[in-house]
């Protein structure tokens, strides 16, 4: 029997986590936890596609783990674990290597985006990190994936993985899994550049507002934010004409559960130093509850790394089923 409502979604611990990590995808894992039955995971064999510290790594994976409890996932009613440690993963992202067709991992923006001009010189992970995000979803047999805007084109390759796996094998097994993308903050654009997706791997700090920001920083980082010298929007076409406008209106909205289109009118005509000290005020009242409450797990390595234990476990007894019923499918003979 497949699941009908089941979720599966992964953060990378590949830097701090920033408001477009929280608007696009943990602020809606808070929501759909109540409706789904969830996996979260950390996704740390995506976060080495790029070169990662070792001696950060394991760090950074407990500082996801614990931004998704310190935003409200609880641990107890959903599987919260780590990606490296279920290998199932990674068994199934070898066979789906096989049914994957380069032509389609050709067409990935977002490998463009991240290998640049020095394509020749990335690693083959960071071409075909989209088949393993495949079968991390689809070795739970997924049907939802809450994401940011970024990863909608790798879930329709998720979808076409799935759709040629069960034509060529003659099955029903996967479902052709839905990305749920929704809400205000689907895309939020660097501080610096609003045509530019605020990323972890960004290299300025001040492009992005992170989860365990002080007070302090995040009033700096809005007032340093790029504007333009106009006042704020009075209409949509207006606003869209104007990136760095749309993405600080974009965040007010997110943060205050209005339109963007509320957001617009609330705000038309006024300078941006009096929009950036109302846009501060919302973004630290939200947030410094979470990092105050990110630092004081952090405090906690054992619990942290009990919570991931437990959900390892969990999430290998799912995985192993599918994992099984896949090698039976394709003929591989098991002992
Ligand atoms: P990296 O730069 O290393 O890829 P990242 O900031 O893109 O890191 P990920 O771990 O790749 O973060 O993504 C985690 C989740 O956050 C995904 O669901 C992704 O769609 C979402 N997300 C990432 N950046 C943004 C953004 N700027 N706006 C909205 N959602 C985002
Ligand atoms: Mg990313």
């Amino acid at each position: 029997m497949n699941p009908s409502n089941r979720i599966l979604s992964g953060v990378q611990p590949s830097g701090d986590l920033h408001l477009g990590n929280y608007l696009g995808a943990i602020k809606n894992f808070v929501k759909l936890q109540k409706e789904y039955e969830c996996f979260f995971c950390v996704v740390d064999l995506h976060a080495i596609t790029v070169w990662q510290d070792p001696k950060q790594l394991a760090q950074r994976t407990r500082e996801v783990t614990a931004a998704f409890i310190a935003s409200g996932i609880d641990p107890e009613q959903n599987v919260l674990f780590n990606q490296s440690q279920v290998p199932q993963h990674t068994q199934l992202a070898w066979i789906f290597s096989c049914v994957t067709r380069l032509g389609w991992l050709n067409r990935m923006t977002q490998f463009k985006d991240k290998a640049g001009k020095d394509k020749e010189n990335v690693s083959v992970g960071l071409f075909s990190y989209p088949v393993l995000m495949a079968a991390d979803i689809l070795i739970y047999l997924a049907t939802h994936v809450p994401v940011g805007e970024d990863q909608k084109q790798h879930l329709e390759l998720t979808r076409d993985i799935a759709q040629k796996f069960n034509n060529d094998f003659n099955t029903d097994l996967f479902p052709l899994t839905e990305p749920l993308i929704f809400g205000e903050g689907t895309r939020v654009m660097s501080l610096r550049d609003g045509t530019k997706k605020m990323s972890k791997s960004d290299p300025s700090e001040y492009s992005r507002i992170m989860l365990n920001d002080s007070p302090d920083q995040i009033v700096q980082k809005i007032k340093k934010a790029k504007t333009d010298p106009l006042p704020l929007p009075s209409d949509a076409k207006d606003a869209t004409q104007r990136p760095e406008a749309f993405n600080l209106l974009s965040i007010f909205s997110a943060f205050n559960d209005i339109t963007i289109k509320d957001a617009i009118h609330q705000n038309a005509g006024k300078d941006f130093s009096v929009f950036k000290q109302n846009l501060a005020d919302i973004v630290v009242e939200k947030i410094a509850p979470i990092s105050k409450e990110i630092n004081k797990l952090m405090d906690d390595h054992t619990y942290l790394d009990s919570v991931m234990d437990k959900g390892k476990n969990k999430a290998i007894i799912e995985a192993d089923s599918v994992l099984n019923k896949v090698y039976d499918i394709i003929g591989i003979k098991k002992s």
